[in-house]
């Protein structure tokens, strides 16, 4: 059975980093014999210059008949002064997020021993590297619940967002956690407000019954602000963390900075949708699309390529051949980092040497291997 895959680039470093990523992509694909079919289309502001809106509807087809979607960056100045509803982020990426119901979010951030410069902690903190995967809930919370909005009252202006979680949308994203955390070291960290919000009270109390489906996964709680003081003093006590919208938007973004550079994480959201392999999503770079460094040729095309390799992970996860081909990936580019000592700009320091986005791509892809 062949997988289809929909490629969708989009703006900024999006087309630089896309290629690199398909590089690898198709020498994997013939050496592991995955049967893939790649359908390229437009989106975001390339999409609104050719046909007036950021998500055609040949390109959201495309996605509704494919297994995953590969995303590059979208937005960019040149779209900034259309009107929200028309803007790349929204009306393609959110638009996308809500369409699919992409409730789950993994963002790992890993720091390689190698990179430990490019992070602010403290060498001594860092120096052995970290390896931490936040899975936040994606679509509810606050950002979603009703009522919402500005209003007068007696006077003065009263702002309202609504925190609102339903038991069904903590439990679906906690089993994601648990799933994640069986294969890796099986140790879950679930972040709340507990102590101040019903919203914590509950989601403990799901996210500890979950993890009695769960007996060789370790489970602890942390209060979300005691959570962003341990990350920063030690980053590697954490293997997953399990956080609800609002808090996980903070920290995935605070654990990416502890990491070094936002060019080398890669990102998956995943829809409740089974696919034939494993479960529809959408893999795209933590970052966005860097129009400061766009065209020149030295983004960095690790998240893009670790995005393939999640994607394999993820939405093919019951075929043994694309498990092996994600993990041969995250080899390739740990391989080419420590060995090699190549590095793009973003990540460049003395003594090592300074490459392009193409050159980075190339050596990850000559660095697979395939036993
Ligand atoms: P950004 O992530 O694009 O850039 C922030 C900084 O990180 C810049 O200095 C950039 O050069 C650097 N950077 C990002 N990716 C890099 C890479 N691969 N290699 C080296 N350096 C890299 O964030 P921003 O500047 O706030 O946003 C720029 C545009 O991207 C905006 O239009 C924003 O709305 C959009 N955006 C899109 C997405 C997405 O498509 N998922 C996400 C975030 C931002």
């Amino acid at each position: 059975m062949t997988a289809q895959i929909a490629v969708l680039v989009g703006d900024g470093i999006g087309p630089e980093v896309m290629e690199e990523a398909l590089r690898v992509l198709y020498k994997v694909q013939s050496h592991f014999g995955l049967r893939l079919k790649l359908t390229r289309q437009l989106v975001g502001g390339a999409a609104i210059d050719a046909t007036g809106v950021a998500l055609p509807p040949q390109t959201l087809q495309a996605c509704e008949t494919s297994d995953a979607i590969l995303f590059g960056s979208v937005g960019g100045p040149k779209w900034a002064f259309l009107p929200p509803e028309r803007q790349p982020e929204r009306a393609a990426l959110l638009f996308l997020r809500r369409h699919f119901s992409l409730f789950a979010n993994l963002r790992p951030a890993i720091c390689l021993p190698a990179l430990a410069h490019a992070s602010p902690l403290h060498p001594r903190i860092v120096m052995k590297g970290f390896n931490i995967l936040c899975v936040r809930e994606l679509t509810g919370g606050l950002y979603f619940g009703e009522p919402k909005g500005i209003s007068e009252e007696k006077g003065e202006r009263v702002a309202v967002d609504t925190m609102v979680y339903r038991e069904s949308e903590i439990r679906r994203v906690a089993k994601v956690a648990f799933d994640a955390a069986l294969l890796r070291s099986r140790h879950l960290t679930s972040i709340d407000k507990a102590n101040v919000l019903q919203n914590g009270v509950l989601w403990r109390r799901i996210v500890d019954d979950v993890a009695a489906h769960y007996p060789d996964v370790s489970l602890n709680h942390l209060y979300i602000d005691n959570a962003a003081m341990q990350l920063i003093r030690n980053p590697c006590n954490f293997d997953v963390l399990l956080t609800e919208n609002l808090f996980g938007d903070v920290l995935s973004d605070e654990v990416a900075m502890l990491a070094g550079s936002i060019g080398m994480l890669p990102s998956a959201s995943l829809s409740a949708r089974a696919t034939p392999q494993g479960r529809f999503g959408l893999y795209e770079p933590s970052g966005g699309s860097a129009p400061d460094i766009a065209g020149k040729g030295v983004a960095n095309p690790i998240a893009q390529i670790l995005s393939v390799a999640m994607l394999l992970r993820y939405s093919f996860s019951t075929s043994q051949s694309a498990v092996a081909a994600a993990t041969a990936i995250e080899n390739a580019v740990c391989s080419v980092i420590t060995e090699g000592r190549l590095r793009t700009a973003d990540i460049w320091t003395e003594g090592t040497t300074k490459v392009g986005t193409s050159e980075m791509g190339k050596a990850i892809a000559d660095a697979i291997s395939f036993q």
